[in-house]
């Protein structure tokens, strides 16, 4: 017989999933009811409410597709794209890669703009690929690189989409609720997250958004959306409000639970508060890490808040150092990813995992580990070096 899984209390200062909190986790244990239930209709015509707000939209086809990140990423290409389409698509880390590969099993042609790990994405380069493919119809690309830890200017690559007569598609999964984003000020049109990032649900949502533009383009296509899951044209049907709700599949009732009560620990902070709170821990946690004689990956007016990538000192084994925050902290920071790997840690601070205590622990744990691995680091500096942010 196996027994019960108890798992550790972690803190979870990783790329995600980041520390879930005591209310979200208690909305997640409330009874099942029916997903056709009145009251759990009544509870997702709340939640796309709630979605509206933190992707700051009056978009209608605003919802959580029923699968993690990924899947809203799908969502977004499979729904948008026909075979033969040209899209561009942007690379600065891990995740562009991934959306070459949804163009082209689309049937559709990737155009690529390649920007080095650690750089945001150049919105010159992006023009100059509409320059050189007027006949572009998609603009890919992602806000927050959670790989490197570099935000890329959104607002600006969506107006240059909509100039050139393209659609944009934006990943979002990092930056919804730790970053300002806007999707109608900005004018993105497919934009997908997660909700085990800055959101600080449990993984396996994938909140989206269409804007008109992108759902008059779902609605003409002449060709069938490959994915029956993901098709928008039928989940419309079910989370299309009006009460007439069609089956199209089972809601992950409880998960729906936990993301309602999340974006409403959202919505009572307010996104600005928010995005104050993770800017101010963020600081803090440079001040230390500085503090200790570690060095940021990237440049100061690129980086993200909510996910810090700090230089592995020379000769400093990688994942000994992991291995003792894990073991004895249970504390879970990232490893670098891709072209970053074994170089850089990806240390978040995402959510409800963004908080002073949090940013005093992970610089003691990671001072003492170091200590441990016999890294040249100054001792006894980081938390006081964060402790004079706090104060400020
Ligand atoms: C985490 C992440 C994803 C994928 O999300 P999953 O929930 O892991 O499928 C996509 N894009 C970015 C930028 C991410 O950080």
């Amino acid at each position: 017989m196996s027994r019960s899984f108890y798992p550790p209390q972690r803190t979870l200062m990783g790329p995600g999933p980041s520390d879930v909190s005591p209310r979200v986790l208690g909305a997640l244990a409330r009874p099942t009811i029916g997903h056709l239930d009145p009251l759990f209709v009544e509870l997702m015509d709340e939640v796309k409410a709630l979605l509206q707000y933190a992707f700051q939209t009056d978009n209608q086809l605003t919802l959580p597709v029923s699968a993690p990140g990924s899947a809203g990423m799908e969502a977004c290409f499979v729904n948008l794209l026909s075979p033969g389409d040209k899209v561009i698509v942007c690379q600065n880390g891990v995740f562009g890669g991934r959306m070459k590969e949804n163009v082209e099993r689309c049937g559709a042609t990737a155009v690529m703009v390649q920007d080095d790990w650690g750089q945001p994405v150049s919105v010159d380069k992006v023009a100059a690929a509409f320059d050189a493919h007027p006949d572009t119809a998609i603009l890919a690309f992602v806000h927050a690189e959670t790989s490197t830890g570099v935000r890329s200017d959104a607002e600006a690559l969506c107006a240059l989409a909509r100039e050139r007569g393209a659609l944009s598609i934006v990943d979002t999964v990092t930056s919804l609720g730790g970053i300002e984003l806007q999707v109608d000020a900005w004018g993105a049109d497919a934009v997908y997250s997660g909700t085990q990032k800055c959101l600080s649900c449990i993984p396996g949502l994938s909140p989206v958004t269409f804007s008109p533009r992108a759902v008059e383009r779902i609605q003409n296509r002449d060709h069938k959306v490959q994915s029956w899951f993901l098709d928008m044209q039928l989940v419309m049907g079910y989370w299309g409000g009006g009460g007439k709700r069609a089956y199209h599949h089972t809601a992950p009732v409880n998960d729906v639970y936990a993301l309602h009560e999340a974006l409403l620990m959202l919505r009572e902070e307010g996104l600005a508060a928010a995005h104050a709170r993770h800017r101010h821990n963020h600081e803090a946690l440079v001040a230390g890490l500085e503090a200790m004689g570690l060095a940021m990956a990237v440049a100061p007016e690129h980086r993200l808040p909510q996910l810090n990538s700090v230089l592995i000192p020379d000769g400093v084994d990688d994942a000994a150092v992991r291995t003792i925050l894990l073991r004895e902290f249970d504390l879970e920071i990232g490893a670098g990813l891709g072209a970053l790997a074994g170089r850089t840690w990806r240390i978040g601070l995402m959510g409800f995992a963004s908080s002073e205590r949090n940013v005093l622990y992970c610089l003691a744990a990671l001072e003492a580990a170091l200590a441990r691995e016999g890294a040249p680091i100054k001792a006894g500096a980081a938390v006081p070096a964060a402790m004079a942010v706090f104060a400020a």
